[in-house]
């Protein structure tokens, strides 16, 4: 470390950096793939792509690029703020929802105080929570999943806000409306509730529900949604959040000013209107996490239950047999992802793919598992 360098806080130089999944192309030339075989299955995009409605939008947009975007972002915001039924003061937008995420904990973390989140839960909590030199406390989880009633025994006079995701990524794991009201209802109300639904377009209908409803009686929660996964929008970063219109207006004042860029804007407006597309996103989906998840348990491996586009397996007991497995998987030409920095070294996460991409991943599955034998 240089003398530069070890001047900068603690609590940055700790932070270990998010590990994204690689792209396809760099993986293609590192083993010599062949690109057109190549399956991503790693980071729970949308196997679909984008919608034509939002492919429209962002031709359009793309010819006023001289201009600054709306700092504001006032017409999606408007349509967000209609479709929800909520003041258009409640909305924020983000570049990405891993925005949100960083704008809550800016908003109302420091040094001494702390946040509050679930073993396994999504990567970016401790790292939005350290960025601010705030602490982080980790509550075991059950069944994989957020263990509400150990949340609440966790929580300290210097808690200042809570992530929960549901459903969670990387293990699928879902709270019924019941429990999450229940949460809310004992939960403190000077403790910020971020409520992380990036994957709420997926759930069933008899597990959906409108967290969005709830703020008037719960002014401390804020619920945190994607345009990432199921409107297939990943590489625009847009995301918002839906609060009391005093919350958001602490946190439009820590975010950038144009922290949503104008292609961004324009295409989440311009896919909010593609139900069609949704909804082929959601039945795509659902068939194909259930092929996943039989076919998978059918090879004899553990599958948990998943509300999300993606299923978390477990590949092996070694402490090693997610790297083992995600590597022969790798150099077979499909790439999903390995995730040991959760704490869960003998699981993978798949993304539910296309019907002939989950179909691939079923089929080089056993070989890539005969590894472990020679492990
Ligand atoms: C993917 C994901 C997000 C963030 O996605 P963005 O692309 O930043 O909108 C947030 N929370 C969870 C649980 C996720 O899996």
């Amino acid at each position: 470390m240089s003398i530069l360098t070890e001047k900068a806080p603690s609590f940055v130089r700790e932070i270990a950096p998010y590990r994204a999944g690689k792209p396809a192309a760099e993986l293609v030339r590192e083993l010599g793939l062949n690109p057109e075989t190549v399956v991503k299955l790693a980071s729970n995009e949308n196997p679909l792509g984008l919608g034509e409605k939002a492919k429209v939008a962002i031709a359009q947009a793309a010819l006023d690029l001289g201009r600054y975007p709306d700092a504001n972002g006032f017409s999606l915001k408007r349509k967000l703020s209609e479709r929800h039924g909520v003041a258009a003061e409640q909305i924020t937008l983000g570049n990405g929802s891993n925005d949100i995420l960083e704008l809550a904990a800016k908003a109302f973390l420091k040094a001494g105080s702390n946040s509050v989140f679930s073993q396994y839960a999504f990567a970016v909590y401790p790292l939005a929570t350290q960025g601010c030199g705030a602490q982080a406390k980790v509550v075991p989880a059950l069944n994989y999943g957020h263990d509400l009633d150990a949340f609440l025994a966790t929580i300290d006079e210097n808690t200042r806000v809570v992530f929960v995701a549901n459903p969670n990524n990387p293990t699928g794991t879902f709270l019924t409306e019941k429990q999450l009201l229940a949460f809310l209802e004992k939960a403190p109300s000077d403790v910020l509730i971020v409520l992380d639904e990036a994957y709420n377009e997926f759930l069933e209908t008899d597990q959906q529900y409108d967290a969005t409803q709830w703020i008037t009686r719960f002014p401390n929660l804020l619920v945190s949604r994607s345009f990432s996964k199921a409107y297939g929008l990943a590489g625009l970063r847009v995301g918002y959040s839906v609060s009391s219109s005093e919350v958001a207006d602490l946190m439009n004042r820590v975010r950038q000013p144009f922290n949503v860029n104008s292609i961004a804007l324009a295409a989440a407006e311009a896919a909010l209107d593609d139900a069609a597309f949704l909804k082929k996103t959601f039945e795509l989906n659902r068939e194909g996490r259930a092929v996943l998840t039989q076919g998978l348990q059918a090879l004899g491996l553990e599958v948990l239950p998943s509300a999300g586009n993606f299923v978390l397996v477990k590949v092996g007991t070694a402490d090693n047999a997610g790297a083992l497995v995600f590597d022969a998987l790798q150099r077979r030409g499909v790439i999903v992802r390995p995730v040991g920095n959760y704490g869960l070294p003998q699981w993978l996460r798949i993304s539910v793919g296309l019907p002939a991409e989950n179909a691939r991943l079923l089929a080089e599955m056993p070989h890539a598992l005969a590894v472990l034998d020679q492990a």
